[in-house]
């Protein structure tokens, strides 16, 4: 159903809904709150002065409106709590004179002035504190779009719509767990009364949806098994040698482990779909390099793909370099959306004709206007689980070629063949040899002096340094270090000397392009960004890395920023800068290993802290978090499994529509 059907939404909130991603029913009851905030009574007699306090009561008078210049207005009323008649004034709330009616039941928020006995609000909300507490729901919003709105909307359709709401559980797994039933589940994850019954609730919707997820993998696993549409190809292992003895370095054994097996699925009659799985820096791209080659000498294009042109332009650079020595000499392009429209057509019609044998570009390469002679191989770079249907687009336009799947996410094996289970997974663990492991130091933030010290010395040898902040700009819960406060600093510090710059991702691609660029070509030395510092990006002069808050970051996601670091000749440096959370980032301090790391972060999330179902960023669940959810996980795999293939349920119209989803999915 579509989300404009629910009852209040007009044109002009629909198109806000749109905007945040919300186009159906569904997706609005299914906009979970990214946090809840727990409103525990203040005692007014035990507060001291200045100090943020909640009250509840009853509205003792009326209040009275007072109207200053510029449009300035405040209310005036007493409130009769529990500890007491306290005064409340609030400003520019005008609008609430006429729901402040005597005898009222209100929450208060704001500070205290004891003395005078008076509560200045920043906000008042209708309604009482039971159990001496309120949970409230906190939803990520939009500018006009507040979280009344939503909370407002998305209770309107699950009291009105509540039936039309799909729901993914079969019944024997609702009555074997005791689920409650969507509609009262969902209810509780946006109003929940109590935190045992939020966790309950929960993980009712946690299993949900990671059932329906190993669902779609098992499923898949399935089809492609019985598909036997692989290309045959006959290629000897001498020419595979060949390669070897022209490659500028010796290939780890792990490498040399991941392109025999490619190659035996080049030359299977399966249909190949591999995950190469290999920390940052542990030679991913040779691989698939020496995998395009072989597909080549067989006849066939391949296309690699790219998350940014960035990346694309880079491989396309380091590609051509490798290449040159390669027995047989190839054709290779790149496809830019920067490029004219005439560029582009001619690139097209050279892939129709089948002259290019590489195609290297981002997902546009897949897209409607793209037609090759034989597209053999697609090569996938830095692509992340989800959002990873692929093989349907490819499908759908008739073409069946071999995928190989590229990912810098060190995940636990485990988990690997559970998210991954319809791929073959070929992990490379071992680096190459010559690295000079990164040194990594925890500062707290009262030693910026030294951090400052530290950069200084690595910018006075000419090397380049990534200063990284969780926040782009001040915001009004938080006191985190921000992109453009450290911009200030920076300038402070090293701005007579150096050139600092700043990427974040509320830029336009062009703009994070060009510094990228930039901060590539040594025109910038400092770059300051969020950690939008694209995976995969490649500057061997950058040796040194400033991560401010860095407890507000997950293991993993430290473990990809460091990873731009080392990546050159020189002796690399990361500094965690930060005031709390010190045992975890020691992991980080004492070991390199993305898999020993992924490990680490895993045992420490694992308990889970309850609060917390903001996505890590990669796994786009809704409500489920891998880490923290792995055994719910578990069992959904299992029951999934066993679902799919119990043929007592075949006709069932859960699993056909189950089926359908993973059919019409393009993600
Ligand atoms: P990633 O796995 O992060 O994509 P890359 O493929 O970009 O890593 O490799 C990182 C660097 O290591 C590249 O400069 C590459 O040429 C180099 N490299 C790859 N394999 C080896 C090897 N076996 N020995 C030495 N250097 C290697
Ligand atoms: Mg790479």
């Amino acid at each position: 159903m579509d989300v404009g059907k629910v009852k209040g939404i007009g044109p002009k909130s629909l198109l806000l809904l749109n905007k945040i991603g919300i186009y159906t029913l569904d997706d609005l009851v299914t906009h979970y709150p990214f946090r809840y905030d727990i409103l525990k009574r203040s005692n007014l007699r035990e507060v001291s002065s200045d100090e943020k306090v909640i009250v509840d009561g009853k509205v003792e008078s009326i209040p009275i409106l007072m109207r200053f210049k510029a449009g300035l207005n405040k209310l005036n009323f007493r409130l009769v709590t529990e500890h007491g008649v306290v005064g409340v004034s609030i400003f520019n709330r005008a609008f609430m004179k006429s729901n402040l009616t005597i005898g009222a039941n209100i929450i208060v928020i704001g500070k205290f002035d004891s003395k005078k006995n008076i509560i200045t609000a920043s906000d008042i909300k209708f309604g009482a504190l039971n159990n001496q507490e309120k949970i409230e729901s906190v939803y990520h919003c939009t500018s006009g779009l507040t979280n009344k709105n939503l909370s407002t909307y998305i209770n309107t359709a699950l009291l009105m719509n509540g039936k039309e709401i799909s729901d993914y559980i079969p019944s024997i797994y609702q009555e074997k767990y005791q689920f409650s039933n969507k509609k009262t589940a969902l209810n509780i994850v946006h109003n929940p009364p109590t935190i045992e019954k939020l966790k309950e609730a929960q993980i009712r919707l946690k299993y949900e949806e990671l059932f329906s997820f190993m669902f779609k993998i098992n499923y898949l696993k399935e089809v492609h098994k019985r598909e036997k549409s692989g290309i045959e190809r006959v290629i000897r292992k001498t020419e595979l040698e060949n390669i070897f003895k022209v490659l500028p370095f010796e290939l780890t054994s792990d490498q040399q482990k991941a392109i025999y097996e490619i190659y035996e699925d080049l030359t299977s009659k399966s249909r190949m779909n591999r995950l190469l799985q290999g920390d940052v820096g542990s030679g991913k791209t040779i691989v698939s390099i020496i995998a395009m080659y072989l597909n080549c000498l067989s006849g066939y294009q391949s296309a690699l793909m790219a998350p940014t042109e960035i990346l694309a332009t880079q491989h396309y650079y380091n590609i051509l370099e490798l290449l040159k020595n390669f027995p047989l000499s190839l054709s290779i392009e790149l496809l830019k959306g920067s490029q004219t429209k005439k560029e582009k057509q001619d690139i097209y019609q050279r892939l129709a004709s089948g002259e290019i044998d590489i195609v290297i570009g981002t997902h546009t390469l897949i897209q409607e206007d793209v037609h090759y002679k034989n597209l053999g191989l697609v090569v996938t770079d830095e692509q992340h689980r989800f959002g990873v249907n692929q093989r349907a687009l490819l499908n759908a336009k008739g073409l069946m070629p071999d995928i190989l799947y590229m990912s810098a996410t060190p995940i636990p094996r485990t988990y690997a063949l559970t998210i991954y289970g319809d791929m073959d997974v070929s992990i490379i663990k071992e680096m190459p040899k010559g690295r000079i492991p990164i040194q990594t130091y925890l500062k707290k933030e009262e030693e910026i002096r030294d951090v400052l010290e530290l950069m200084n010395q690595e910018l006075k040898e000419k090397h380049q340094i990534y200063v990284i902040a969780p926040l782009i700009e001040e915001s009004e819960n938080s006191d985190l270090t921000t992109v453009l406060a450290l911009r200030d600093k920076m300038n402070l510090a090293f701005g007579s000397r150096y050139r600092i710059d700043i990427v974040h991702g509320k830029m336009a691609s062009a703009a994070k392009d060009l510094i990228m660029q930039e901060f590539k070509q040594n025109k910038i030395q400092i770059l300051i960004s969020t950690t939008v510092i694209e995976v995969g990006v490649d500057v061997p002069n950058a040796s040194m890395m400033v991560i401010f808050d860095a407890h507000r970051f997950g293991l993993s996601t430290l473990h990809q920023l460091r990873g731009r670091v080392g990546r050159g000749s020189i002796q690399s440096k990361c500094v965690l800068v930060s005031n709390s959370d010190t045992k975890r980032l020691e992991i980080m301090k004492n070991t390199t290993d993305g898999f020993e790391i992924s490990e680490e972060d895993f045992k420490l999330r694992g308990h889970g802290d309850l609060f917390g179902t903001k996505q890590s960023g990669d796994m786009c669940f809704k409500i489920a978090n891998l880490k923290q959810d792995f055994k719910i996980l578990m069992q959904a795999k299992k029951d999934s499994l066993d679902y799919l293939i119990d043929t007592t349920t075949d006709k069932e119209s859960l699993k056909i529509s189950l089926i359908n989803a993973i059919h019409h999915s393009t993600d």
